[in-house]
């Protein structure tokens, strides 16, 4: 904290991880020795630079770009690129180091990484994303590479924004490679990816449900946001039984008894580019909340009666008071789309229940373990089809499922599915790293 002042989100982020690896290192002092943890969690490579481009009336605009290259102790550095205003170096640095342990635990040969922008794609023209991703790519693509470090989209960075990316990557390099994952289908993309996360997610909570005896079936599920991860956690939470009743944007919060129409939700934010209070001019049975109304100390969408609970918005987007609420509704497990969406008091509140809680860098692993099966397709010249890559998906779910459990109850903690995250993630880069000498 000295060296690094005021990086909230990465000390919120590296505290969650060190307090739930203590059994570990007593039971391995090597990991001490060697230094370890000094070493993990201070970024290979940090890079920030300045993308200067022009708007539609001819004014020269000046963002910060981010690229962290973590940790490649398992692989190339994977993982997205985040256009947000909010977006600051604490930021993409817990994002960055959750990375790690996260694609350690898909089981596959990728590092840790994580970029993007403070820019705001909101209320901006084509042209204008264009010109932003084309500066932004200009200085990046000499950092990036398809053995080197591949990143993805994430918060406000799409198919659109990927095409635009690509393309001015293409034009510079001169090559036509798997340098970025999330590709549109036409040009190196692989089925599935768009939904890899969202599926991921609730392929987990089936797992997790079903160790606990219960499922799917007829559970009313609070989900937060509406963007790539929460459309498609809702698309199959409806195939596979549940119902959706709740989803959100930075505006406000939409309660649907009856269940989200998600053909509509689709509409709004994958075509049309509105906001959710729209919603209500199609159905005027369902509910809008303006963000202006929401509790003081919480956010809406987890006030209502449901048996489970979706973050897939943003980080910190889930206080105390709303696990409280959740839990006195009834409220029998969490499983995170999101990134880190609990608030300190929140995680804590939730470790100290007994609800099943499924931590992000596990059951949000799915994208990115797509990803890498993007690239594996990107690599070989071949393309799978949408079954054979969902039904890999299924399995890299499970087996991070089983892992992590197995892991926690190795330590004596059955259930704890963050211990047994952070540990079996952990363990994994920590030896590699060992092996690969003083690095
Ligand atoms: P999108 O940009 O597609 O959607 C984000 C959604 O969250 C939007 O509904 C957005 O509302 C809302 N949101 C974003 N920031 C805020 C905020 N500060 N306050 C309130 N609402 C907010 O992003 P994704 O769906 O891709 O990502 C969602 C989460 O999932 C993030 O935490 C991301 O890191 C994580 N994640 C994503 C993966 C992926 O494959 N895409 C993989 C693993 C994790 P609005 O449109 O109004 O801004």
């Amino acid at each position: 904290k000295q060296t690094s002042p005021a990086q909230t989100e990465f000390y919120q982020a590296v505290e969650d991880v060190l307090e739930s690896l203590e059994p570990l290192l007593e039971q391995n002092p090597h990991y001490r020795e060697q230094a370890i943890l000094a070493r993990i969690v201070e970024p290979e490579r940090q890079i920030m630079f300045r993308v200067p481009w022009m708007d539609d009336e001819g004014r020269v605009q000046v963002n910060k770009g981010y690229r962290i290259e973590f940790n490649s102790a398992l692989g190339p550095y994977k993982g997205g690129l985040r256009f947000h205003p909010s977006v600051n170096g604490s930021i993409i640095k817990f994002l960055g180091f959750e990375q790690i342990f996260k694609n350690a635990l898909t089981g596959l040969p990728i590092g840790g990484g994580k970029g993007g922008a403070n820019f705001n794609p909101k209320g901006k023209s084509n042209a204008e994303i264009m010109r932003f991703c084309q500066s932004f790519m200009s200085e990046l693509f000499r950092h990036i590479g398809p053995t080197t470090d591949v990143p993805a989209g994430d918060i406000g960075v799409g198919t659109r924004e990927l095409g635009y990316l690509f393309g001015q990557y293409k034009r510079l390099a001169n090559q036509f490679d798997g340098v970025l994952t999330g590709k549109g289908l036409a040009w190196g993309g692989s089925f599935v990816r768009k939904e890899a996360t969202g599926y991921g997610c609730v392929y987990f909570a089936n797992y997790m449900l079903a160790d606990r005896d219960h499922d799917l079936k007829d559970k009313r599920c609070a989900v937060s946001g509406s963007g790539n991860v929460a459309i498609y956690t809702m698309e199959k939470l409806y195939e596979l039984g549940a119902k959706p009743v709740t989803c959100s944007d930075s505006s406000g919060t939409i309660y649907h008894d009856q269940g989200i129409d998600l053909d509509l939700v689709k509409q709004l934010k994958e075509q049309r580019n509105e906001r959710l209070e729209k919603y209500l001019e199609t159905h005027s049975s369902a509910t809008y909340t303006p963000r202006e109304d929401y509790p003081s100390d919480g956010h809406q969408v987890w006030r209502y009666e449901v048996d489970l609970a979706f973050p897939c918005a943003t980080q910190n987007e889930v206080t105390r008071a709303d696990i409280e609420c959740l839990l006195e509704n009834g409220c029998i497990a969490i499983t995170e789309g999101a990134n880190m969406p609990l608030t300190e008091s929140a995680f804590d509140t939730v470790q100290e229940s007994q609800i099943a809680y499924g931590p992000g860098k596990a059951s949000n692993a799915g994208g990115v373990a797509t990803s890498q099966l993007e690239m594996a397709q990107n690599a070989s010249m071949q393309r799978w089809t949408f079954e054979q890559v969902d039904e890999r998906l299924q399995q890299v779910m499970k087996t991070i499922y089983k892992d992590i459990s197995r892991t926690a109850e190795e330590f004596g903690k059955p259930g704890q599915l963050v211990l047994g995250a952070n540990i079996a993630g952990f363990r994994k880069v920590a030896d590699a790293m060992l092996e690969q000498g003083l690095v």
